[in-house]
């Protein structure tokens, strides 16, 4: 579980999310023909698409900009949310990308559901590394995240999306979320690579 001399942050967390049955690696949006595309018909509702998102689709993670260009520190966090991704999508096959897509008739959509189980990482890690303060801070930068057009507005309504992160920030705090698959793994990677 050590952090390998030479191997880079976000190289490390993917050689963990491999070894624990999420193996991913690394592309980029502006590399490929098809993400460029999907890009341009995404600009009228999604227009940080190309430079502000990164997407998984399989086992690659399209990042945003330029190779070299983001951080690796950054990199490594986006490994640590679509390693959960990457599980469900194996989980759940086919079943993942359908109701990723589909809004579900119960006042939040299934993407919220899919999107709550990756996102338990970024508050996790809040936790881990700034306790309350970067908690409750970054349970509030992902209401609007929730609530707003990033997903398109997958769970509408800041008070709903509050409802639906407050139960996992609960969870970190007592400790219960860190102790399950794959929040446990994730966890021991990312201190791993210190
Ligand atoms: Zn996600």
């Amino acid at each position: 579980m050590c952090y390998r001399e030479g191997m880079g942050r976000a190289e490390h967390m993917l050689h963990q999310a491999a070894r624990h049955g999420a193996p991913l690696r690394l592309g980029y949006k502006l590399e490929h023909r098809w993400t460029r595309l999907v890009g341009r018909l995404l600009r009228p509702i999604l227009p940080e698409f190309m430079d502000r998102t990164a997407t998984v689709v399989g086992g690659v993670i399209y990042l945003p900009l330029r190779r070299g260009a983001l951080p690796d520190d950054l990199i490594a966090r986006v490994v640590a949310h679509e390693w959960v991704h990457r599980r469900d999508m194996l989980a759940f096959g086919p079943l993942f990308y359908l109701s990723y897509a589909l809004l579900l008739p119960v006042g939040w959509t299934a993407r919220a559901h899919w999107e709550r189980r990756a996102y338990a990482v970024e508050l996790m890690l809040a936790w881990e590394e700034g306790g309350e303060q970067r908690l409750a801070a970054t349970e509030a930068e992902l209401v609007t995240f929730f609530a707003g057009s990033s997903y398109l507005w997958m769970c509408p309504g800041r008070r709903r999306a509050q409802r639906c992160l407050a139960p996992v920030s609960q969870q970190i705090r007592a400790g219960t979320l860190q102790e399950t698959i794959p929040y446990r793994h994730i966890l021991a990677a990312w201190r791993g690579s210190r």
